[in-house]
């Protein structure tokens, strides 16, 4: 739901408007994958992200894509080979974390779809013509790349999947007073996402419009302009919860 005020430091979560009874199923996945970390030598944890995907970055031409096709967990040094092999191929300046994926969803889809499409709370989706809508009406940071999905209904528009970059951070005092220092060895951080969860106001405004949080980035945020656009386009498909800031 969205509030009268329009303060640039509004930021909204993207939930799918369940209410409006799409049908819209989406069998579909990333078809490369960097590894996730099997028993981290300094906290014994086998852990991967989820939320970092990389859509555009079609890992075709990779000479070793075939190396990055099975979602799997890997001891820590040859994760870090497959990881430092990939980042010598791709450009400058991706975030590489173990569980990262690549290339557009492949796989099969069905029913009706709203022009904006969650199909896991971490994964957004639009047509190709709200894509476009939202970016000439000035919204920033849009990029996308097509679906490679087949729909039994040949007339079903085509579906984009939103390449999101990470920015913004929880304010420390919605953080677990208690929670332990990241891992020395590989960096995770083990708390679960707090409730309520509060953003930091000097980690905000983002430079772009919509965003994962850098802190948690299965969260996928907006800023008051991106929902102002949407409503004006009276684009349908998801629902729009304001989130604390402090
Ligand atoms: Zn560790």
């Amino acid at each position: 739901m969205t509030s009268g005020a329009t303060s640039p430091m509004n930021v909204y979560k993207l939930e799918p408007d369940v209410a409006a009874g799409f049908t819209g199923h989406l069998r579909a996945t990333h078809p490369w994958f960097l590894p996730g970390l099997e028993n981290c030598s300094g906290c014994g944890q086998t852990w991967s992200t989820t939320g970092l995907e990389y859509p555009c970055v079609d890992l075709t031409e990779f000479p070793h894509q075939a190396q990055y096709r099975q979602p799997r967990a890997e001891p820590q040094d040859v994760l870090t080979r497959l990881t430092e092999q990939l980042r010598s191929w791709l450009p400058a300046g991706l975030l590489l974390e173990p569980g990262a994926s690549f290339g557009p969803m492949t796989g099969t889809a069905r029913g009706l779809f709203g022009e904006i499409h969650l199909p896991v709370p971490w994964t957004l989706c639009m047509y190709r013509e709200a894509l476009e809508r939202l970016q000439a009406s000035g919204i920033h940071g849009l990029q996308g790349c097509r679906l490679n999905v087949r729909h039994r209904d040949e007339q079903a528009p085509e579906l984009w999947e939103l390449q999101l970059e990470h920015h913004g951070h929880f304010h420390p005092d919605c953080l677990p007073a208690d929670r332990k220092p990241p891992c020395p060895r590989c960096g995770v951080e083990s708390y679960d996402l707090p409730d309520p969860y509060l953003l930091d106001a000097q980690s905000l405004p983002t430079p772009v419009d919509l965003f994962r949080l850098a802190d948690w980035p299965t969260l996928i945020l907006a800023t008051q302009r991106f929902v102002d656009t949407v409503q004006q386009l009276e684009l349908d498909g998801v629902v729009f919860r304001e989130v604390p800031v402090r």
